[in-house]
């Protein structure tokens, strides 16, 4: 073998031998201890007593303030850099968000375009949908937001089922993202049904990133249920570091991921088949279908996403995830400014394709 030829070899398939590293779900500060600081000036001198006093009634802006709670069948974590936000408030506007995206709430704009065919929406609903179309374009319709005829038949939610093929093939037939047409504020579908379940909790990531942002809120991370944001930098200046979970085991990292940037935000999205998903004699058959077969017939494992909003991330984990090693083109430059790894099953074993800055992978993996 010539020395180019080993090169590129090496390249191609690279073994990682790294060891396996235990951290935090979110490996954060502790407390910056800002409080203190300003404690210890306070007695040195007394004229500082109307800046504690400032302090107090904003909040210390590098104390960092944590919250946690259910929603979307999972749970939300916050993490802010600041006075406490008004939690009780908060909360209240991800599970007005949720609902506006759930196809099960039948007072839903999705539900009501479900059932009527056309409806008007409010300006972010519409802009949403109109972003699901966009995104299911870029992926060539592997994220498909009119899936919901042939995710029912599965019923993931309900336990899963095993469809008829004959009921497939008919679900099938009304799958199709340009049966959805979004013009201004009002949306009109063509004989199919929505299901944002692959979108759904980007979206409501990426509106709370905005509700904190409108309260001044600088410095935060949000995750719901494999969606993560993060908004500039922690105050220290350093990145925030994410552990993303391998996709046969659950306590070991495939990665820990540094990602953030100074006044920006950056999304990271992960996709997994032990998420959800049905056994039936010996097969195991995972809730992300490919809306071409009707099938969750990806050798995929699992997928991880990172990308500038949260709705983009989610959108592109979940049809990376249905293209899985087939899915290299779209990593690699067919959706600009995305990094990205899909784990797929290659024989018994697991291989990673992954975009040229992606961080390295931890543990045996073969990285293609
Ligand atoms: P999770 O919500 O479990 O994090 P995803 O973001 O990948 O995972 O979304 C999966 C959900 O999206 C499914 O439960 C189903 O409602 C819906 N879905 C499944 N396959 C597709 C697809 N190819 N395109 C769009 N939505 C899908
Ligand atoms: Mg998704």
């Amino acid at each position: 073998m010539t020395a180019t030829r080993r090169a590129q070899r090496g390249r191609r398939r690279r073994v990682l031998l790294i060891a396996r590293v235990r951290a935090a779900a979110l490996a954060l500060p502790a407390r910056t201890g800002c409080g203190d600081r300003l404690r210890s000036r306070w007695l040195r001198a007394p004229l500082v007593a109307a800046v504690l006093a400032m302090a107090v009634l904003n909040g210390c802006s590098d104390s960092l303030r944590q919250h946690e709670f259910a929603a979307m069948s999972t749970v939300v974590r916050v993490s802010v850099y600041g006075r406490n936000p008004d939690w009780q408030a908060f909360e209240s506007a991800a599970h007005a968000y949720a609902s506006r995206y759930d196809h099960r709430d039948p007072a839903s704009p999705v539900a009501r375009l479900n059932r009527d065919g056309a409806a008007d929406l409010d300006p972010l609903t519409a802009a949403t949908l109109s972003r699901a179309v966009q995104l299911a374009e870029a992926t060539g319709g592997a994220f498909d937001p009119t899936v919901l005829p042939v995710t029912r038949l599965w019923d993931f939610d309900g336990g899963g089922t095993l469809p008829e093929p004959a009921a497939l093939r008919a679900a099938l037939d009304r799958v199709d993202y340009r049966r959805l047409q979004v013009t201004g504020a009002s949306a009109v579908l063509h004989d199919a049904e929505l299901d944002l379940g692959a979108i759904g909790k980007g979206a409501v990531v990426d509106h709370l990133a905005d509700w904190l942002a409108d309260r001044g809120y600088r410095r935060f991370l949000l995750e719901a249920g494999g969606d993560v944001l993060v908004s500039d930098l922690k105050p220290d200046g350093t990145q925030w570091r994410i552990w993303i979970r391998h996709p046969r085991s659950a306590d070991a990292p495939l990665t820990i991921a540094a990602i953030g940037a100074a006044g920006q935000r950056v999304a990271l999205a992960t996709s997994g088949d032990y998420e959800r998903f049905m056994e039936r004699d010996g097969v195991r058959y995972h809730h992300i279908l490919n809306p071409a077969t009707g099938h969750p017939d990806s050798d995929a494992a699992s997928v991880s996403v990172i990308a500038g909003s949260a709705i983009e991330a989610d959108a592109l984990a979940t049809a990376l995830f249905v293209l899985g090693s087939g899915g290299e083109e779209l990593l690699r430059g067919g959706y600009p400014g995305i990094e990205g790894v899909i784990m797929y099953r290659a024989g018994e074993e697991l291989a990673a394709l992954t975009s040229e800055q992606f961080p390295a992978l931890h543990g045996r993996v073969n990285v293609n």
